[in-house]
């Protein structure tokens, strides 16, 4: 996801820097990480509340890139180097339903088709064939606006602006008061080291400014999103190792971030998988399995082996398999 989301959130920066009079609708793209969208329909509504029911839905969804996007990502010779099955459908068939307040779970191998599921729900791409949908509406006819303003993505590297923590925070809700800033902190877990900062909420960061951990940047990007509380989270969860001390602090706020929301997880982490009320099972595209991680578990197929092979670790010496 990291690699695909790169270059649109550079170009979106410039953008900001270069149009810093644009109102706060344009900015909202950047605070929720999210991309830059493809252009509303004349007739494009608002998304709809709903209490309960099905916030997100992929039916029947196939989907390739774009031509032009393997070439503007890919070096000449990677291009050249493309097989058939990446410069085809990367999507085939693919029914998904995220109920209001549940969280899913998407595992699979890697190039299975995880990112491109998360890019089709925060409407980067239109599907090919069939359709997404965001409480009850499909994605097409939809404003982007408020998309915007219902979805929220957090990725594994959380795109800060060079400025102060507070204008970074702010990007989210302009009319935030400083105690509604601290308060996001301290949810994020980010509190201690804000207030341990010469300048506080005045300190400067990003890529010039002070130099936040990778775990600190994402829990900054958290505690933003806690200020924007869009109802439906799009999580991209790390794979990079944190220390056990950040690893622990970015999992207390993600927790808050997606508690009481809607969210739809690219997991990897053990404690995801067991949380999800459903597990979704990628492989090259299709959704090859589903249900919770116990029943899929004792099922012993293919989320099973990604268990052994991606969740649980390496077993102890002389330790019984777990899923034998
Ligand atoms: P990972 O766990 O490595 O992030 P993933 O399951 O998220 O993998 P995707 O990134 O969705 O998988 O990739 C699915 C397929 O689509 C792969 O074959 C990949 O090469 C291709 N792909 C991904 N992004 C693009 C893009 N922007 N343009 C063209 N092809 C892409």
């Amino acid at each position: 996801l990291t690699r695909m989301y790169a270059p649109l959130t550079a170009l979106a920066n410039a953008r900001v820097e270069v149009m810093s009079a644009l109102v706060s609708f344009e900015r909202v793209f950047e605070v929720l990480d999210l991309p830059p969208l493809i252009v509303d329909r004349p007739d494009a509504r608002e998304v709809p509340n709903i209490g309960t029911g099905v916030a997100v839905r992929f039916d029947d969804v196939s989907f390739a890139y774009p031509a032009a996007d393997k070439v503007s990502l890919a070096s000449l010779e990677e291009v050249a180097q493309l097989d058939s099955r990446e410069s085809g459908a990367v999507l085939h068939g693919v029914d998904l339903d995220v109920p209001a307040g549940s969280m899913v779970a998407l595992v699979g191998s890697s190039g299975a088709g995880k990112s491109t599921i998360a890019s089709l729900a925060t409407r980067l791409y239109d599907v090919d064939e069939g359709s997404v949908s965001l409480n009850g509406v499909d994605v097409r006819d939809l404003t982007a606006e408020s998309m915007h303003r219902t979805v929220g993505l957090v990725t594994q590297d959380g795109h800060l602006f060079h400025d102060t923590v507070a204008a970074n925070l702010r990007l989210a809700r302009p009319d935030a008061a400083d105690e509604d800033l601290w308060a996001a902190l301290r949810r994020a877990r980010l509190e201690d080291l804000i207030r341990s900062l010469p300048n506080g909420l005045d300190t400067v960061v990003g890529e010039r400014g002070y130099r936040l951990s990778g775990g600190e940047r994402q829990r900054l990007t958290i505690a933003r999103l806690l200020l924007a509380r869009p109802s439906v989270v799009i999580l991209d969860e790390a794979t990079a190792h944190l220390d056990s001390t950040s690893e622990a602090a970015v999992s207390e706020a993600l927790a808050e971030a997606l508690a009481g929301r809607t969210s739809l997880v690219i997991a990897h982490r053990l404690s995801t998988v067991r949380a999800a009320d459903e597990i979704v099972v990628l492989e090259a595209g299709r959704v090859v399995e589903r249900g919770d991680h116990q029943t899929l578990l004792a099922s012993g197929g293919r989320y099973a082996e990604l268990y052994r092979t991606q969740f649980a670790g390496p077993a102890p010496a002389g330790a019984p398999d777990v899923v034998a």
